[in-house]
């Protein structure tokens, strides 16, 4: 399945010399390593545009490896990093030190992002230019937004000549200030400080306006309001470049489906009321939403065993996002086997400009195997990432990753 050129069907797909040969039925390859994927849905290799791989400064949460190797058995074969690291990855430096890293480390494609300001602090511009000489692909202070109007005005416009996306995350952190939860009947039952919606949604008008002005590309990470969908829906009709992704925990899951105090549930954003997740489902269908993507943030067991609101926020994402899409999109009947595919490996592509997510002689030999009928029941503590912090632990999912091919290689399972 390949949802750029629409082509659904049975056929043979030949990789060589790290690339797509060829794509078609009963292809003649002799001598060729065969994997059989009769039954299983064969798709352009999955991208997910914000992991935090912790790695420089953070590596007993993750590191380069084990998060590759994550996302890997998550049906994954391109990630993009955040440089929420330590240090920051705001320089020429610390961006190769990832590149290399995950040349000789990671089984899956490693893209960095660099940050927007000097230890995306808010203040100062990072060097944007120099990292993207050396392979960023977009830049964020993912973890912090740019509370400053100015700081963020500027960046969009170094961006746009650089020809990067600028991915802001939302969160007006005077409006956010002591909250651990969405602010709504379950944080107030629960007594704890909430996170209102508005805190993202004022940032979200504030990025689209600058975006307006600056005629830069400005992307929405994990989008998670109703209000927030419906802007970016409007700003869209007005020819405004603006493009969101969602997370599959905030398609799947309500503030009040959380278990009270359970610190594997805390994330920014907040999980938000049932009305939030109604409007983020519908732009996933309308198309105001073009990307999924897992915002996996591992922390250890004793990051997250503190009391509830001592708790870092961030939760796993990797070796769940297949099964939690099928089960809440595809077999509800949300969104079609294809426009899954799309969410994962095209429009993510299309947001960075990436030459990857098809399925097409000439391209990269990237490919993600899944059967999308498959049970089974997801044990965190059989993880491969090197953290535990996930909400979807015990849950049973239909459609589980198979095998994740980059360059030609299969590089999951391993034999
Ligand atoms: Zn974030």
């Amino acid at each position: 399945m390949d949802p750029v050129s629409g082509h659904d069907r049975a056929a043979d797909v030949l990789l060589a010399e790290g690339k797509v040969a060829a794509v078609g039925p009963n292809l003649e390859a002799p001598g060729a390593d065969v994997f059989d994927a009769t039954g299983l849905v064969v798709a352009p290799g999955f991208i997910d545009m914000h992991v935090h791989f912790r790695e420089p400064g953070f590596e007993h949460a993750e590191t380069i490896e084990t998060g590759g190797r994550a996302a890997a058995a998550g049906g994954f074969t391109t990630v993009c990093c955040m440089p929420n690291t330590n240090p920051v990855n705001d320089n020429a430096t610390v961006t190769r030190y990832i590149v290399e890293r995950a040349r000789h480390l990671s089984p899956v494609n490693v893209f960095p992002i660099g940050a927007i300001t000097k230890g995306s602090t808010g203040e100062e511009l990072a060097q944007i230019g120099a990292m993207r000489e050396a392979g960023a692909v977009a830049i964020s202070d993912d973890g912090r937004p740019v509370m400053n109007s100015r700081v963020m005005r500027r960046a969009m416009e170094l961006a746009a000549g650089w020809n990067m996306v600028v991915i802001d995350h939302c969160e007006d952190l005077n409006l956010s200030a002591g909250g651990d939860m969405h602010e709504g009947c379950p944080s107030v039952r629960r007594g704890l400080r909430g996170i209102p919606s508005a805190a993202e949604d004022v940032m979200v008008a504030r990025d689209i306006l600058l975006a307006e002005l600056t005629g830069a590309h400005y992307h929405v990470a994990h989008i998670s309001t109703m209000r927030a969908v419906q802007m970016v829906g409007y700003a869209r009709r007005r020819g405004i470049r603006v493009t969101c992704e969602v997370t599959p925990h905030h398609f799947a899951l309500a503030d009040e489906d959380s278990i009270p105090y359970d610190s594997n549930y805390k994330m920014k954003p907040p999980l938000r009321a049932r009305e939030d997740v109604s409007t983020v489902l519908e732009g996933l269908v309308n198309g105001a939403i073009d990307v999924i993507a897992t915002d996996h943030a591992p922390h250890t067991g004793s990051e997250k065993m503190q009391e509830f609101e001592r708790c870092p926020f961030g939760v796993l994402g990797l070796e769940t996002a297949i099964g939690v899409t099928m089960e809440y999109l595809v077999h509800t009947g949300q969104i079609d086997l294809m426009k899954m595919i799309e969410l994962y490996t095209a429009g993510p592509a299309r947001v960075l400009g990436l030459r990857r997510g098809r399925l097409e002689t000439g391209w990269p030999g990237d490919v993600t195997v899944f059967d999308p009928g498959r049970s089974w029941t997801y044990d965190v503590n059989r993880t491969v990432s090197k953290s535990r912090n996930s909400p979807f632990h015990g849950r049973q999912f239909r459609g589980k990753p198979v095998a994740a091919v980059v360059g030609g290689r299969v590089v999951w399972p391993q034999d």
